[in-house]
């Protein structure tokens, strides 16, 4: 659920990079990969139509590069994206030139492939004339399937391994409850099924990691946002107000020492978990280095909403905190994923900022609340985002999507402590009703306001007056 990547979407920059990777791989295991001489990539639904302000046709030439999105140096994208713009051939897998050139081999459909809006289809051209295809699907929060499923098998297989397989909130709260562990107990028990302790904690420690830098490269950029909009960075100027008497710092680790050290009222807690959203998604804007939470657009609320708990209600917070947070988002993303969509082309945007609801469960179990009171705080999150629609300016991720990350963490601070001062006996909404719910309102919503950007603000707001 908690993916490394590059900005500006996970559905539309990170899937598509992703199914390049994938397909040069099937291309490699079938012995054809050194016989391709040309490729052709068809984008199509919403992939086409938000795909160029969401760097589609960058993440299909990086990954038809061999380029690793998790790897990546953020200041080579531009030199690779130009040097393939400029000559019209790319590395192929990083290993052989071929020619490629993007205007007329990145091909924008219009038309939606009947599996899922967001489809896409790699096809080469061998050196004896024959050709070979394959279409894939970006489902959301960087996942990549393809119709037949065929890793289905596998999947399920790995899922069975698991000590508590979890597909629903009211089977995650039965083993709680017959175990007596918390939530995040019971998905580290799964987790370790998986990989060892020591793996865990360095994923978890580089997914952290990635988060806090990128939350401080927002703070300390300014400037605008690249895309036309001409959007002003704020994050900036509101990092730089708040911290007008605070000492010096010089790195991650030791800026968040020193912003526990500045004093917060009501008014400057809501400009810092503003502040670290807004810093998150300007860099997810700038094709900066974020993590999916679920996906992309909605990578601000996380990090948001878990400094918070480190800079403001917890100054003793360790690692271990963090790893917990992580842990308990991750299977509250994930129970979404499974009983709706994390892709705003299939539900608008309840599925990126409304599922961002992982964070409000986070912050629950770490301010004491009970399992059950963990759900609640996830389903009343979401509740309050029902309905919500993807409307993007310009096809970018930025209007709404910037602000919306600091109103989903505001809203997801609000729910934990609603939860924590509820009888979760007395909730009529149980988590499981709000997932349904959230999916029955994805299928009844008109596709202008599934990350098309033919409704809503992408329409009424006029590029020339940004
Ligand atoms: S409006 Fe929401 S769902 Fe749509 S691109 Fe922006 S953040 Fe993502």
């Amino acid at each position: 659920m908690l993916k490394i990547g590059i900005g500006p979407s996970s559905s539309h920059t990170l899937g598509p990079w992703r199914a390049a990777e994938r397909w040069i791989s099937e291309l490699k295991f079938d012995s054809s990969f050194n016989l391709v001489q040309k490729i052709q990539v068809h984008v199509y639904g919403s992939l086409s139509l938000t795909g160029k302000g969401h760097a589609t046709d960058y993440a299909i030439m990086l990954g038809l590069s061999g380029a690793d999105p998790v790897e990546i140096p953020v200041e080579d994208i531009p030199k690779i994206v130009a040097n393939i713009q400029g000559t019209s051939q790319l590395n192929f897998g990083g290993e052989r030139k071929i020619l490629f050139n993007p205007k007329e081999d990145i091909v924008f459909n219009r038309k939606f492939l009947p599996f899922h809006a967001n489809g896409l289809k790699f096809e080469a051209t061998f050196e004896d004339g024959t050709k070979k295809s394959k279409k894939y699907y970006s489902i959301g929060g960087g996942f990549v399937v393809v119709e037949e499923r065929k890793n289905a098998k596998k999947k399920i297989a790995s899922f069975n391994t698991f000590p508590y397989p979890i597909h629903r909130g009211d089977e995650l709260l039965a083993y709680c409850q017959k175990e007596q562990k918390t939530i995040s107990e019971i998905v580290l028990e799964n987790e370790r099924s998986l990989r060892s302790n020591v793996e865990i904690d360095a994923q978890l420690n580089k997914v952290w990691s990635t988060m806090l830098e990128c939350m401080y490269i927002g703070c300390h950029t300014e400037g605008r946002l690249p895309g036309g909009l001409n959007v002003r960075r704020r994050a900036f100027d509101m990092h730089k107000n708040l911290m007008i008497t605070a000492g010096s710092y010089d790195a991650p680790e030791n800026w968040l020492q020193t912003i526990r050290q500045t004093e917060v009222k009501f008014r400057q807690i809501l400009k810092w978990v503003s502040c670290f959203a807004l810093a998150v998604n300007e860099v997810n804007a700038s094709l900066g280095r974020v993590v999916t939470a679920p996906t992309n657009g909605s990578a601000g609320v996380i990090p948001s909403v878990l400094m918070y708990y480190l800079v403001i209600e917890n100054h003793d917070a360790n690692f271990e905190h963090i790893k917990k947070f992580l842990l308990v988002a991750g299977e509250i993303g994930s129970i979404f994923k499974k009983g709706a969509t994390i892709s705003a082309a299939m539900g608008g945007c309840q599925a990126e900022i409304g599922v961002s609801a992982m964070a409000a469960g986070a912050l629950t179990e770490l301010l004491g609340g009970t399992p059950e009171q963990v759900l609640m705080a996830a389903e009343i999150a979401m509740e309050h985002h029902l309905g919500l629609t993807c409307d993007p300016i310009g096809g970018l991720v930025q209007i709404p999507c910037i602000e919306r990350n600091s109103m989903g963490a505001i809203k997801a601070i609000n729910a934990a402590e609603l939860a924590l001062d509820s009888n979760p006996e007395d909730a009529k909404v149980p988590l499981d009703k709000v997932v349904q719910t959230m999916w029955e309102t994805a299928k009844d919503m008109n596709s202008k306001y599934k990350e098309t950007s033919e409704g809503g603000l992408a329409v009424g707001v006029f590029l020339s007056d940004c």
